[in-house]
């Protein structure tokens, strides 16, 4: 069982998925290891750390992999020497890269999407999204400080007293979560807003303060398999009237709301930002996903009415050694949890396997690409 740790080729794609931890575990397993040349180096990660746990360091790790492993999906001709039938292990982005997917079936490969790991106990420690997503709230907030000009925390000086910073977390999710407690870690006051009712308690148990529609349902509970949907038409106008009310006394809003396979829900519009004072800054982490705010660019810093608006199309890159840690460690525990000592080799379940599988005996598979 060789398994191919490749150097990622995506423009500002600084991550790996491996790192020298989980080669000497997937060594120990029975497996070996190549790691392209360079994989780890901007995530700090040199040739020789991979080289000293066992791996075979090398231009070509692709030749004779049985499983390919990549933080994005690698293109097709960057698979050429590999199995037949080898795995291809990454986030894959299943939608947004379907004509790859297809290259993949055609190409005769197993496609396994890491972002379609069901939410389930079990699966949790395998969770991309989330090990991604946490990092990604917390950077959010030390970027937004960054640009505010002003501080976090309330600051009683000889001089006279600095207030502290308003910040609204909007979507309170993994990368939510992470950002009130870092937002609060630093000092400001904190408020959030979610469409999933239980979000609610979680907000107070950070000590900050739910914001919520009161006259139009939401979602009840935890949401199907903790995700959210398109809401109504009617739920929407109320949310905007709510953050409309809200979002003018604000100086940091961070916003964080995805639909799975959908655009970003739109929850901030220019004329809001309008209302905004001067000074202060909004981070749309959904940015890449469309955006939920009205005029954000990926990768930019855009000042509408005084505001800045600031997103990062991949925000975790910019934490490139703790993402890559973790990142590496999920698809690990995803592996060594399949591992049949007597095949030598991964064999996955049903529940798992049938979720994340894409392609497989030359065709598409999967039911969410198909429906
Ligand atoms: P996500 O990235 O899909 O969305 C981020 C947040 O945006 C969600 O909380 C969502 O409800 C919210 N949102 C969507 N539309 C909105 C709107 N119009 N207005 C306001 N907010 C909106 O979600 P996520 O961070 O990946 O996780 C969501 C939930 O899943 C969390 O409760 C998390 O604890 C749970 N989860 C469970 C597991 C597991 O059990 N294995 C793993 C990961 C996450």
């Amino acid at each position: 069982m060789k398994i191919a740790v490749l150097r990622e080729r995506a423009a500002g794609e600084s991550r790996v998925s491996a790192s020298p931890e989980t080669v000497k575990k997937f060594i120990a397993l029975g497996a070996t290891v190549a790691v392209e040349s360079g994989a780890g180096v901007t995530a700090s990660i040199s040739d020789e750390e991979y080289r000293a746990v066992g791996a075979d360091v090398t231009d070509n790790a692709v030749a004779g992999a049985d499983i390919v492993l990549g933080v994005q999906g690698p293109e097709v001709d960057q698979l050429s020497g590999a199995n037949p039938g080898a795995w291809i292990v990454a986030g894959l982005d299943p939608f947004g890269k379907r004509e790859r997917v297809n290259a993949y079936a055609a190409a005769g490969f197993e496609a396994l999407a890491m972002e379609f790991m069901p939410r389930i106990t079990r699966a949790q420690s395998m969770d991309i999204l989330s090990s991604q997503s946490n990092l990604a709230g917390y950077k959010a907030v030390l970027v937004a400080a960054n640009l505010y000009g002003r501080a976090f925390p309330m600051m009683m000086t000889a001089a006279g007293t600095v207030s502290a910073a308003k910040a609204f977390i909007m979507g309170v999710g993994v990368a939510g979560l992470q950002a009130i407690a870092t937002a609060r870690r630093l000092g400001a006051q904190v408020s959030a807003t979610d469409v999933r009712s239980a979000t609610k308690e979680q907000i107070q148990s950070l000590g900050a303060k739910p914001i919520f529609v009161e006259n139009v349902a939401g979602i009840e509970g935890e949401g199907a398999g903790g995700y959210a949907t398109e809401m109504s038409e009617e739920y929407q106008k109320a949310q905007a009237e709510l953050v409309s009310s809200h979002i003018a006394k604000q100086d940091i809003v961070i916003t964080t709301a995805l639909i799975p396979g959908r655009a970003a829900p739109r929850l901030i519009s220019d004329a809001q930002i309008a209302t905004m004072k001067p000074g202060s800054v909004i981070f749309d982490l959904a940015v890449a996903q469309g955006g939920n705010v009205e005029g954000s660019v990926p990768d930019q810093v855009v000042e509408k009415h005084g505001v800045k608006i600031v997103g990062y199309s991949n925000t975790p890159a910019h934490l490139p050694a703790d993402a890559s840690a973790l990142f590496s460690r999920n698809l690990y525990n995803f592996l060594s949890a399949f591992w049949d000592k007597e095949q030598g080799k991964p064999v996955l379940d049903e529940e798992i396997g049938n979720a994340i599988r894409l392609t497989q005996g030359g065709k598409v598979v999967n039911e969410r690409l198909l429906a």
